[in-house]
């Protein structure tokens, strides 16, 4: 008998800890399918875990990085609908890429002609190389074994040398061979290089932006308005400040930090799961399971805002920048007052920056107190901020995120595929960005549809789609669990074979 076909009972204890995206739809769920015997709870004091929002005391509101919606579910839209109403801006995306000292439209290869003479031709060069690879670009993308060998075979040296490795190295801030390729699905732009060609020798834009594409954000609060009326919705069943501190798998027991317990049939975890085997789990856990979340990674972000008085506000259309290069700490600044008209005090006097700066034990975090200063440098640096500029900034704010990437590395599966089935073999579920550590299933669309599809799966029986996981008997009956993706993985759209050419169309981005 496979898990999905065994729900629960209406009536079975459920704790979901985590009052992020993924714990939220999985409460939201449980309470439309009737299921009441559920708690909610959360060590922080706010609800929304990383797609929270907070407005400081000037009026400026700030996210935990730029979150953009890019929902790939039909249930995840209709939530927002019915939640939001019409109190949303709708923007319309305009990227742009900060390599070799230029400002290059995304996406980045279609646009090489923003670059100097020589950087353009070295980038086409190294395109037509990697076109010319022995079996075909195409062969040479599938036989790469890890990121940095699928980066040098879709793009060739030059776009690899002036943005793919310095950008990625920024954001991921670990090695790209590291890291592995199957997380790139949608995720990275990959080259159509007939079009790389034309639009240089053309001298034509390629910006890949305008009216079809369009985000949602919310009027007022930040990204984290969304969430905040989703827990809303949860009344008494979410308790915020309580933290849980054990997780006693033998006996199906949760401690909580201020000394009281709980049982429960069924425990949905948000929390980082490394952090859970790591510090949470008491009693009988196996060293596997131990071992294989030690050997997990992630980086973690400085978030910084940046709030400036200007007569006119936002002086510009743009919505993020991405920066390859070392002039400036951060891998991505946003125009968060681009997103909507009450991000700032007053519209037509302030504007805003979010500036998102990485650091992991192969790229040493900035001493947190001169990480401010070094983004307004690097800001000065990149002509975003002139020169004299930095008098009129009103608002400063400085969001630690410990945990703010899941690296997907190469052998990221092969661990998960020891955690994961253990943890569901005594009632604890992991799920969500750092729950699942699945970057290509890690936004706030796919954690909150984690948590839909876990209480689908726990009342209704249904297979749970989001995570990519099959399951399946072995002889002697057992279910175990697989981690190579399912059909649907990833962006729960069917799943696209990546290939050198012909991408034209497809929405793509960077890592966010
Ligand atoms: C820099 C950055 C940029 C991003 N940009 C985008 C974007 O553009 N678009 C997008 O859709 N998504 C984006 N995301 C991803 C989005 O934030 C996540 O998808 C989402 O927050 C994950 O939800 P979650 O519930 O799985 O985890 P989290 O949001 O991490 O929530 C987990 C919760 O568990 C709680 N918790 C942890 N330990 C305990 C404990 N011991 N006891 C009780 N509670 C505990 C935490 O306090 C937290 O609230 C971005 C994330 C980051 C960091």
């Amino acid at each position: 008998m496979t898990p999905e076909s065994r729900p629960i009972s209406q009536d079975s204890r459920i704790l979901i800890v985590g009052a992020g995206p993924t714990g939220l739809g999985a409460g939201y769920r449980l309470k439309e399918l009737g299921h009441r015997n559920f708690t909610l709870v959360d060590r922080h004091p706010y609800i929304g875990g990383l797609a929270a929002s907070f407005t400081d005391p000037l009026g400026f509101t700030w996210d935990i990085g730029g979150h953009v919606m890019f929902s790939h579910y039909e249930y995840y839209d209709r939530l927002f609908e019915s939640l939001m109403g019409d109190e949303f801006s709708m923007i319309e995306r305009e990227t742009w890429v900060r390599a070799d000292k230029r400002w290059v439209p995304y996406p980045f290869q279609n646009n090489i002609r923003y670059l100097s003479k020589e950087a353009s031709l070295e980038c086409i060069a190294g395109l037509v190389k990697a076109q010319s690879a022995a079996g075909g670009p195409a062969a040479a993308i599938a036989q790469a074994a890890n990121f940095e060998q699928f980066m040098n075979a879709a793009f060739g040296e030059g776009i690899v040398r002036l943005f793919m490795r310095p950008y990625n190295f920024k954001v991921w801030a670990h090695p790209a061979e590291m890291m592995g390729k199957d997380w790139i699905g949608q995720r990275v732009a990959v080259v159509d290089v007939q079009r790389a060609l034309r639009n240089l020798v053309l001298g034509l834009d390629d910006f890949g932006w305008g009216p079809n594409n369009r985000f949602k954000f919310p009027l007022r609060g930040g990204t984290g308005e969304f969430y905040r009326r989703i827990g809303a919705t949860l009344g008494e069943h979410v308790h915020l400040n309580r933290g849980v501190s054990k997780i006693d798998v033998d006996r199906s027991i949760v401690h909580f930090a201020d000394g009281s317990t709980t049982p429960f049939d069924a425990l949905l975890s948000a929390m980082p799961v490394d952090v859970l085997c790591r510090d949470v789990l008491v009693g009988n856990v196996p060293d596997s399971v131990r071992d294989a979340a030690a050997k997990l990674r992630h980086s973690g972000g400085y978030m910084v805002g940046i709030g400036i008085k200007r007569p006119g506000g936002t002086p510009s259309t743009r919505s993020w920048m991405y920066f390859a290069d070392d002039d400036c700490p951060f891998y991505r600044v946003t125009y968060l007052s681009n997103y909507s008209p009450f991000m700032t005090p007053d519209r037509e006097n302030y504007y805003s920056f979010l500036c998102e700066v990485s650091y992991s034990d192969f790229k040493p975090a900035i001493p947190k107190g001169e990480v401010i200063e070094a983004v307004i440098q690097g800001l000065e640096n990149a002509g975003l901020l002139q020169p004299g500029e930095r008098e009129n900034i009103v608002s400063t704010w400085l969001y630690d995120a410990a945990y703010a990437y899941p690296t997907p590395t190469v052998d990221r599966d092969q661990h998960l595929s020891v955690l994961i089935p253990w943890l569901e073999s005594r009632g604890v579920y992991s799920r969500g960005r750092f729950g699942m550590w699945k970057y290509e299933v890690a936004n706030t669309d796919h954690s909150i549809m984690q948590g839909v599809e876990w209480a689908n799966r726990m009342l209704l029986g249904e297979p749970e789609k989001t995570i990519g996981i099959r399951y399946a008997a072995t002889d002697e009956g057992r279910t175990i669990v697989q981690h190579d993706r399912a059909s649907v993985a990833g962006s729960g759209q069917p799943q696209v074979e990546v290939k050198a050419s012909n991408r034209q169309g497809q929405r793509t981005e960077a890592p966010i």
